[in-house]
C-alpha cells in the first residue's frame, strides 16, 4: 500500500473516536501504523486503541503539564525528519484537549502540521442539536463554581449565536440550575449525552424544562455530555427599545405577576428580565 506519511518531518494531529470505535477513519488507521511515534494525552488509553488497529507505535506522553517541555522534544525530531502523531484520549485533539502548544511551536519552525479529522463532540452535538447552527460559539467548560459560572454565564446571556459547553455529568444539574438563571428558562436547548455509544440520549426541549428532567433522572447525569443553547433573540434597535419596551411591560404587568410580565417582555425584546424586574418594581413603588 501506498504510503500516507510520504512528506518526512511532518505532525499529524489525528482525530479517535468519542466512543463508537467504527469512527474511526482508514486514513487515521494507516497514519499510526506508519508514524515513527505517538505523543498521546494518555499512554493507557492509547494503547487500547493500538490494541484495535493492530500496531505498537513508541509512544510518549502528552499533557497540559509537559507540554511546553514536549514541544521541543517534538521539534526536534520532525526536524530530524521523522513523522509524528498527536492524539488525545477521544475525539480531536486540542479541542479542549492538550497540544495547542506543540502545534504553535511546529509553526514557529516551519513545520507542517497536517489535520486527519474525525470525531468531535461540539460538532457531534451540533449536527443533531435541531437549534441554529450558521453562527455558534463554543465555550468549553464553565468554571466549576456557582459564582464564577453566573459570571461567565451573566457575559454572554445576550450573545445571539448558539452557545456550545462541555460538561461533566456530576455538575450538570448544577449548570443547568445557573442557565435557567442567567439565560431564562424559555431558552430552547439540547442535550446530547453518551453521543455514539450504548445509552446515546439527544433531548431538545427548553432549558427549564431540561433542568427538571435531569433532576428527575439520574440516568441523565452519568457518561459524557454536550449542551447546545440557543442564542439569545436580536434586541431590537436601540430607539425603538426605549419608547416600546416600557409600554409593554405597563400593559402586561396589568394582567400578569411582575416576575412572569418581565419574563415575557424579556423573551421578546432581548432584554435582562432581571433588570426588566427591577423597573416595573421601581416604577410600582413610586405610583
Ligand atoms: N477532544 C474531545 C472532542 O473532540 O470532543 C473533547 C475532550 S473533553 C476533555 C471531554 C468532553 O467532551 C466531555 O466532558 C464531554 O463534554 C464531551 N464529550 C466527549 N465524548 C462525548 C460523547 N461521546 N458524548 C457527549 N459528549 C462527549
Amino acid at each position: 500500500m501506498k504510503r500516507l506519511s510520504e512528506i518526512h518531518g511532518s505532525l499529524y494531529v489525528i482525530a479517535t473516536p468519542i466512543g463508537n470505535f467504527a469512527d474511526l477513519s482508514a486514513r487515521a488507521v494507516q497514519l499510526l501504523k506508519e508514524v515513527e511515534g505517538v505523543y498521546a494525552e494518555d499512554t493507557r488509553t492509547s494503547q487500547a486503541l493500538f490494541r484495535e488497529i493492530g500496531c505498537n507505535p513508541p509512544v510518549q506522553s502528552l499533557h497540559e503539564h509537559n507540554e511546553l517541555e514536549r514541544a521541543k522534544q517534538v521539534v526536534s525530531r520532525l526536524q530530524a525528519g521523522e513523522s509524528l502523531a498527536l492524539i488525545s484520549d477521544a475525539g480531536t485533539p486540542l479541542i479542549s484537549d492538550p497540544g495547542y502548544r506543540v502545534v504553535a511551536a511546529c509553526h514557529d519552525a516551519g513545520i507542517s502540521v497536517v489535520p486527519v479529522p474525525g470525531a468531535c463532540a461540539v460538532v457531534a452535538a451540533l449536527s443533531v442539536s435541531g437549534l441554529p447552527t450558521d453562527h455558534f460559539c463554543f465555550e468549553g467548560f464553565l468554571p466549576a463554581r456557582s459564582g464564577p459560572r453566573q459570571k461567565r454565564l451573566d457575559s454572554i446571556a445576550k450573545w445571539p449565536h448558539t452557545l456550545v459547553f462541555y460538561e461533566s455529568p456530576h455538575r450538570i444539574e448544577a449548570t443547568l440550575a445557573d442557565l435557567v438563571l442567567c439565560l431564562g428558562a424559555d431558552r430552547p436547548a439540547t442535550i446530547a449525552r453518551e453521543l455514539t455509544k450504548r445509552f446515546e440520549t439527544v433531548r431538545r426541549s427548553t432549558l427549564g424544562e431540561l433542568a427538571a428532567w435531569v433532576a428527575e433522572d439520574s440516568n441523565q447525569r452519568r457518561g459524557e455530555l454536550v449542551l447546545v443553547v440557543q442564542g439569545a433573540k436580536e434586541a431590537p434597535i436601540e430607539g425603538a427599545l426605549t419608547l416600546e419596551v416600557p409600554d409593554l411591560l405597563a400593559v402586561l404587568a396589568k394582567e400578569l405577576p411582575p416576575k412572569r410580565a418581565a419574563a415575557i417582555v424579556a423573551q421578546l425584546s432581548g432584554h435582562d428580565k432581571r433588570d426588566l424586574y427591577k423597573s416595573l418594581v421601581s416604577s410600582k413603588d413610586a405610583e
